[in-house]
Order: C-alpha cells, then structure tokens, then sequence
C-alpha cells in the first residue's frame, strides 16, 4: 500500500524565502533585459566589455594584490559608467578633435605637419605617445588642485576599491577634458592618423590595467612601465601619497618630481573624503552640487579616519591594515 507522506516544515519555504526568490527572479529579468538593451545599443562596447572581462578577471584571480569579490560594491555604477560615460565621452571627444583640427590648423599651417608625418611610422609614435602623455600629466595634475576641474575627477577618486572595472568611473566631462587634452596635439600637429588610434586604445588597455587589483613583479620596470603598484598610490588615502603618480608612465612623475612608490608597502586604503554618491546618476551630476568644488581632491585625515573606522567594522580595509605589517610580497 502506497502511502503519501506530508512535506516536513523544512521543505516548506518559508515567506522570506518566497520574497527572496522573487526578488531574485526580478534582478535576473532585469539583467538580462539590460544585457539585451546594451546589446541593441552599443553591441560592439559590450563585447568589448567581455573581452576585457575575460582577460581581467582570472587574471586578477591569478595574481591578486588583495583578496576582494569580484562583484564588489560599487560594480553597478561602475559598468554604468563603462557604457553610458563612455558613449558621452566618445561623443564630446568627438567635437573637440574635430573643433581643434579645423581651427588650430589654419594657425600652424601645413609645414609642421607635413615634416611630422614624412617620419617613419614607429617614430612617430613613439613622439606621439610622449606628448600625450605629458600633456595628460599635467591636466591630471591640474584636476587635482584647480577646484573647477576637481568637482569632475573627484568622481573617479571616490573609488574605494581598485580592480579593473574601477577604470570606468570617469565623470564624463573630466574625460573630454583630460584626453581631449591629450589627443589635440596629435590632431593638430599633423601625426598620422594611426597615432590617433594608437593612443586610444594604448590608453584604455592602460587604464584598466593600472586600476587592476593586481599584483605585477616588474623590478626596475616599475619605475618606467605603467603599472597597478605606482598608480594604486594616486588613489591612496595615505597622508604622503597625495598629489604624486599623476601619470601612467611613472618616469614622466619621476621627471616633475611627483613619484612616489615605497618599496614594501601598500596604500592603507582609497578614497577622499568629500560626500560622492553611490549611485550613476548621482554622480553624474554631483559635480554640479555648489558644494562639490570647495576642495582642492586631497584625502584628509578624515578619510584616513574613516578607513580606520572602516577597518574596525570590517570593511576590506581591514586585510589592509594587516597587510601593512606583513613582510613584502607575503
Ligand atoms: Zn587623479
């Protein structure tokens, strides 16, 4: 004789559970409706995306500075500013080249331009590549201590854990600003068009690199190669580090006196601590705030303060302060 036997209480699922789950339906159909919308929209960034994705995250796996979740807080916001920062940057920088092609070249004329450009090739981008290079440093440096331009860069400093996405979280105008910087010289003195290319995507790859949470061995290099070790200090709450590391290229640091990479040690943490918003929209427009620009972007003691506080309430600053006090490379 068959007999049917009631479920026990604890394969009932209790409400919480059945609240549970449905939130967790409601986020899947909403990610994948995103994935879908940015799919339709910008299809060739997402896969781009993916690409970059694949490659940094086992490889921050592999070789980990800090252990971290891969979708730590903040990711959200982050890939918010990967596809829709990025889509405005694309199109600001685009009318500031074209503005500077037109109007710059009619004041240097065609002389320059046509001695750069008969050059071979690897020269030219090498020249290329410097000139950005320190023109972006200086821009950068200028973000830092003009409070106009701060109130943009402060979003990209209210970063408080590095890792590769953190590249994207670039207020957009700071972006036109400091790459438009970087990218009219070569417009307007003539370089080939490759060069133009060549900076863009030396310049992305760089980025999410240097941001990786990552930890990279490269000896003397480090102090000539862009690396996560020099510019993880750019974003660190330490008293001695601020307003050091402004380029990617430590060398150019290393030639105004701004480097500042400490055998053996580790930021204790990242951040300022001016009030930006968790939130996309919210940082978008927090530049705007009449407060946002009070303040040249240094961490205070109040932010060392807090990632003490932090530490203490068991924030990831925590394995910071501990690793502080580990030997190198432990
Ligand atoms: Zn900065």
């Amino acid at each position: 004789m068959s007999s049917t036997s009631l479920p026990s209480s604890s394969h009932i699922p209790s409400p919480h559970t059945r609240t549970a789950d449905r939130h967790a339906f409601w986020w899947s159909l909403a990610g994948v409706l995103a994935i879908l919308i940015t799919f339709l929209w910008r299809g060739d960034v997402l896969i781009g995306f993916l690409a970059v994705a694949v490659i940094f995250v086992p490889a921050e796996r592999l070789v980990e500075l800090r252990p971290q979740r891969i979708l730590r807080s903040g990711w959200r916001t982050d890939v918010m500013h990967y596809f829709v920062s990025s889509a405005l940057t694309t199109l600001g920088l685009t009318l500031v080249t074209v503005a500077a092609a037109l109007g710059v070249r009619m004041f240097i004329g065609s002389h320059l331009g046509h001695a750069i450009a008969s050059q071979p090739l690897v020269l030219q981008l090498g020249e290329s590549t410097f000139l950005s290079a320190v023109v972006q440093y200086w821009v950068h440096r200028a973000s830092h201590t003009w409070p106009v331009l701060w109130r943009f860069h402060a979003v990209h400093h209210s970063i408080r854990t590095m890792d590769w996405l953190a590249s994207a979280r670039f207020h957009p105008v700071d972006q036109v600003v400091t790459r438009g910087a970087a990218v009219i010289p070569i417009t307007i003195l003539g370089f080939a068009p490759v060069t133009f290319g060549w900076y863009i995507v030396m310049d992305a790859l760089q980025e999410f690199f240097v941001h990786a949470n990552m930890r990279v061995p490269l000896g003397i290099f480090r102090w000539i190669l862009p690396n996560p070790e020099f510019h993880h200090w750019h974003h660190a709450v330490d008293r001695e580090a601020w307003n050091t590391n402004f380029s990617g290229y430590p060398f150019i640091d290393l030639l105004f006196r701004t480097a500042y990479m400490p055998k053996g040690r580790r930021p204790r943490g990242y951040g300022i601590d001016q009030d930006v918003s968790t939130s996309y929209l919210g940082q978008l427009l927090r530049p705007f705030h009449p407060e946002a620009g009070s303040c040249a972007g240094e961490p205070s003691h109040e932010a060392q303060l807090l990632v003490k506080e932090e530490a203490r309430k068991g924030f990831p600053g925590r394995q910071l302060v501990a690793e502080e006090h580990s030997p190198p490379g432990a």
